[in-house]
């Protein structure tokens, strides 16, 4: 139901209305996200996907058509309006350079402190979030968040947003520019955050394969519309064309199982891990027509 989700409906939005560089970045995109989805959205540069994002939680209004958050119209100037732009959490590309307070405990304390919270269960929050993405309270609370390495940035910059507990987290290439430690260890707190804070997920990348391994739910966008909307196995076993045909990636997992398959190997096309396609080809092995 619209009572726990975030509904677009029927939006456009054109950046510099009336100036020579108007752009109409979305163009007529509808979209129910649904309380508990792990959306995954992807595009070519360019397709829409930031625009699209900021529109979650009132950071852009759009030219026409409404967000509604819970139920309640973003764009509005109650303070209803404001709690819900509130249950929608972003985390930025590069979010470390939205750090700024002198320590880590300083900085994830902004938010909730900015909600009106008392002391007390700011401090609990900040507490509980350093935990959760596991920063060790007693060694990191009073250290500089400058000194940490891009993965452990992230980390508090993600514990800023757990902090202000809330119902969506849209993130925006979290993995952009870490190795690929870094990249699993944010990846892994993301999963975390949706499974054991049961979080809905936005997830926002251009990298198919971290997108691909996630979530339940992918939407393709292309010149600011919605081309493809669906379970990403369907889509790349069915759908292959049109990614092609908008510049996205084919995971190459999904691309070696067909191939797999057009010379007559028996084997499941339903795996999107690499650990997965290798128990299918080796269960589906034996079976060589
Ligand atoms: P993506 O995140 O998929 O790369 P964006 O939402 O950033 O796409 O951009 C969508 C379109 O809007 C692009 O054509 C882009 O050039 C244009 N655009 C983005 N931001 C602005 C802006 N501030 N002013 C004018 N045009 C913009």
């Amino acid at each position: 139901g619209t009572l726990m989700a975030i509904v677009l409906d029927n939006i456009t939005y054109t950046y510099g209305v009336g100036t020579p560089f108007e752009k109409t970045a979305l163009k007529g995109i509808s979209v129910t996200i649904e309380n508990g989805e792990f959306l995954g959205i992807i595009g070519h540069t360019g397709s829409g996907k930031s625009t699209f994002v900021q529109h979650l939680n009132g950071l852009l209004h759009p030219t026409t058509g409404t967000v509604t958050v819970n139920g309640v119209d973003v764009s509005e100037k109650t303070d209803e309006a404001k709690k819900m732009r509130h249950k929608v959490g972003m985390v930025f590309q590069y979010p470390e350079h939205q750090l700024f307070e002198e320590t880590i405990a300083a900085d994830i304390a902004f938010g909730p402190k900015n909600l009106g919270l008392d002391e007390e269960e700011v401090d609990r929050r900040v507490r509980e979030a350093m935990d959760f993405v596991g920063l060790d309270y007693d060694t990191y609370a009073e250290r500089s968040p400058f000194h940490l390495s891009g993965g452990q940035m992230r980390r508090v910059a993600i514990a800023g947003v757990v902090a202000m507990e809330p119902d969506f987290l849209v993130l925006d290439e979290p993995s952009a520019g870490l190795d690929p430690f870094g990249r699993e260890e944010i990846f892994e707190e993301i999963i975390k955050l949706h499974n054991e804070k049961k979080i809905t997920v936005i997830l926002v990348s251009h990298n198919m394969e971290d997108i691909s391994r996630m979530a339940n739910r992918l939407i393709v966008l292309d010149k600011g519309k919605i081309v493809l909307d669906g379970k990403p196995l369907d889509i790349f076993n069915h759908q292959r064309h049109v990614l092609q045909e908008v510049g996205v990636d084919v995971p190459p997992v999904s691309v070696l199982i067909e191939s797999l398959r057009n010379r007559g190997l028996d084997i499941s096309n339903k795996v999107l891990s690499v650990d997965d396609a290798v128990k299918s080809i080796l269960e589906g092995g034996q079976h060589v027509k």
